[in-house]
């Protein structure tokens, strides 16, 4: 039986959806080796490394904004573009690729590919994927983090009311070059100077969307909305900051005395 309640979003009373909170559906099925011993992908936290079929879904959304907004506008496009299962395909790359586009310089140590040169590269679909992973993160129970004055923006903008929310910059970042292209997490929420980012990846991609009035300008220039090139910023460095954060996670979990429950893929 379907939990009826309030939608988060549009705050319609019926039957409420199983919204993933963490990440995106697709995400999960992609993280999944369907021909394994244990399937499921792995998880890393510092509670330890298990493999895990949780999903971490809550009964949030009424069909209209889990369905016709939060995949129409955005996941769906996005699951299509991100790196593909077979960890080799990935038709945003690919699309810079057919279209001869080459990367800029856009400040020293990063450079971009200007996504508004090639024509079939949705970038209202990205844009709204990301609003919408941030938002829907603050119902993550144990996340404790709340978008606070800009939460109403970011539900104006995903209901389709108003423009992309004022002051908010996005930052994409393209994973292709090391064995880290499918590492995903959920939205984390960290202070830099006068503004709050929050940061998630899904297969090849990653992202953070800067908030606070206070962005410096480095943040405005690099950011895909409001940069009219619309950069997606490959910068060799994430994948070592990845690798940094997955050493230190680890290391956590060996101090607080947790047993690592890693399986390997063949169950052996
Ligand atoms: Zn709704």
């Amino acid at each position: 039986m379907p939990i009826q309640g309030h939608c988060a979003l549009c705050g319609t009373f019926g039957n409420l959806c199983e919204s993933h909170v963490r990440l995106p559906k697709f995400v999960f099925k992609r993280l999944r080796t369907p021909t394994a011993a244990n399937p499921n992908p792995v998880h890393l936290s510092a509670m330890g490394v298990v493999q895990s079929s949780a999903q971490d879904t809550q009964p949030l959304l009424c069909s209209v904004c889990e369905n016709d907004r939060f995949s129409m506008l955005g996941e769906k496009w996005v699951a299509h573009a991100c790196l593909q299962d077979n960890n080799v395909t990935f038709p945003l790359v690919q699309s810079f690729i057919n279209a001869g586009v080459a990367r800029h310089d856009i400040m020293e140590g990063v450079s971009a590919f200007y996504a508004a040169r090639v024509a079939d590269i949705r970038h209202e679909c990205i844009e709204y994927f990301a609003a919408s992973m941030v938002w829907r993160g603050q119902f993550l129970i144990g996340n404790q983090y709340s978008l606070g004055p800009y939460d109403q923006q970011f539900r104006n903008y995903l209901l389709q009311k108003s423009q992309f929310p004022k002051d908010v910059s996005i930052h994409l970042f393209l994973r292709y070059r090391s064995n880290l292209t499918q590492l995903s997490h959920g939205v984390r929420r960290t202070r830099h100077d006068l503004t709050t980012i929050y940061d998630f990846a899904i297969p090849g991609l990653s992202f953070w969307v800067v908030v606070g009035k206070d962005r410096q300008d480095w943040a405005k220039q690099c950011c895909f909305h409001e940069n009219g090139f619309r950069p997606i910023m490959e910068l060799e460095q994430t994948d070592s900051l990845m690798h940094e954060q997955l050493v230190a996670v680890t290391a956590k979990a060996a101090a607080n005395g947790r047993r690592s429950r890693l399986f390997s893929p063949t169950g052996q």
